[in-house]
């Protein structure tokens, strides 16, 4: 059962006019609640040939390796988001490099997209989102223990863009496993 923001109605899910799918609207102040995708933004930081991940202390994927990454906020751009959730989850002051990963994910509204950052210096540290924050060698990546499907692929299109001697930017979906 959803209210509405607006008056705290209870809103009915109908579609409006001149729209074409159903939304939440509400019947007594009008108020239509668009749901819409989501954007995780974040980054993959380098740092002497090394990749740094953090190890995540909250859940989802409590324990599993991420790079670091979120919800963007309102009033902030991607690149300010990727580097917000860069500081928060391994401490370090990134420098934003090209955006390097688009992924689709349809299925639960979402779109993750990775920046390339480079650490000036070895400046990161566990925090209050991550038990743990480290860089691996590019043949030392957990890929058992990695958290999201996203990660994993954009890690995957990093080595292959390493293999290839040339970066460039990466769209993609992942589609749930069936
Ligand atoms: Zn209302």
């Amino acid at each position: 059962m959803r209210f509405c923001p607006k008056c705290g109605n209870q809103v009915e899910c109908k579609i409006p006019p001149g729209d074409n799918r159903d939304r939440a609207v509400c019947p007594t102040c009008d108020h239509i609640d668009y749901d819409n995708p989501n954007v995780i933004t974040g980054t993959l930081p380098i740092f002497d040939n090394k990749i740094l991940l953090c190890k995540r202390s909250i859940e989802p994927r409590l324990g599993y390796w991420t790079l670091p990454a979120g919800f963007m906020e309102n009033q902030e751009t991607t690149k300010e988001g990727a580097l917000r959730e860069t500081l928060e989850e391994t401490g370090s002051h990134a420098i934003c490099g090209p955006a390097f990963s688009m992924i689709n994910i349809p299925h639960i509204n979402q779109i993750h997209l990775f920046y390339l950052a480079t650490l000036t210096k070895a400046d990161f540290h566990p925090t209050e989102e991550s038990s743990d924050v480290a860089l691996f060698e590019y043949d030392q990546i957990p890929w058992d223990d990695i958290a999201f499907s996203s990660v994993t692929k954009t890690l995957k299109l990093y080595l292959q863009d390493i293999e290839n001697g040339q970066f460039q930017f990466h769209e993609d979906t992942i589609y749930p496993v069936t």
